[in-house]
């Protein structure tokens, strides 16, 4: 059954709202370099460009970047200095080392792939991977795959996946400065809303999404000193374990829908025009 308000056809009630597709091109991660500072993030939700933007290291405190030569480890200041908090403090919280994967390219914009966001420097992939990280080469850090948390019917995460650490990493994601809002399956997220006891406010900031059954997906807020940037809606009130997450698994149960027209690309904020200037198409 649908959630009140909301026909099959209408989308997702709540959570994300990402820009349309991005224009086709190579998903190799031609290098370029970062346009100058000071760091200016000029768009939103439907697209946009970062100049001055900031390279996660490779590695470091409790994390490994992976997929290294299809992606892209460019961010503000302020979301590489969260995620290197996020995995500091999840190795303080006794987890495995952290895959970090794309977060945006070196001066933002469309990104090839399936990432219709990512453009500003605000958003981070982060696995959801506990298990012991070995030290592996550069081509097999390119290679890495990571299980799926959810069960193959999706109303579900797979018992032999699913650990409690899991939650205390969308946890202390959820605790960073700045983050906006937290995407995963919404198997997950169902996952969360039941085991969750004590505190539950930080359940508002996970909403469920398409995908994101190995990953999450974290966006932040625009920072501050950062006129031309612009956020979107806040997340519900509320701790999102009600009809509008029904609404995810009630659409299980609907046929499938014929394909739609293929997404159209981002319209960008015109001084992207001179920031993008340069980098080689995404
Ligand atoms: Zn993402």
């Amino acid at each position: 059954m649908a959630a009140p308000g909301y026909s099959p056809a209408s989308g997702p009630p709540s959570g994300y709202s990402p820009a349309s597709g991005p224009p086709s091109g190579s998903a190799a991660a031609a290098q370029s370099t970062p346009a100058s500072a000071p760091v200016r993030i000029v768009g939103g939700p439907g697209g946009g460009c970062i100049a001055g933007a900031v390279q996660l290291p490779a590695s470091g405190p409790g994390y490994q970047t992976i997929r290294f030569s299809r992606s892209w480890f460019w961010g503000h200041p302020d979301t590489i200095a969260a995620l290197q908090a996020l995995a500091a403090r999840a190795a303080a919280a006794g987890l495995p080392t952290l895959y970090m994967n794309d977060i945006s390219r070196t001066r933002g914009g469309p990104m090839a792939g399936v990432h219709a966001s990512h453009m500003l420097g605000l958003d981070a992939d982060v696995w959801l991977d506990l298990l012991p990280k070995p030290p592996l080469s550069p081509a097999e850090l390119d290679g890495v795959e990571v299980r799926s948390l959810v069960a193959a019917d999706g109303r579900g995460v797979d018992p032999a996946a699913w650990q409690a650490g899991h939650a205390t990493l969308i946890r202390l994601a959820a605790g960073l400065p700045g983050l906006d809002r937290i995407l995963v399956n919404p198997a997950i997220k169902a996952q969360l809303c039941r085991t969750t006891t004590g505190d539950r406010a930080w359940l508002r900031q996970v909403r469920p999404w398409y995908g994101h059954s190995a990953h999450m997906h974290l966006h932040f807020r625009c920072p501050p000193g950062q006129p031309e940037c612009w956020d979107q809606s806040p997340t519900p009130a509320g701790d999102g374990c009600d009809a509008s997450l029904d609404w995810w698994f009630a659409q299980l149960d609907q046929p499938p829908r014929p394909p739609g027209p293929p997404p159209r690309p981002p319209v960008l904020p015109a001084a992207c025009t001179g920031i993008l200037a340069g980098q080689p198409p995404g």
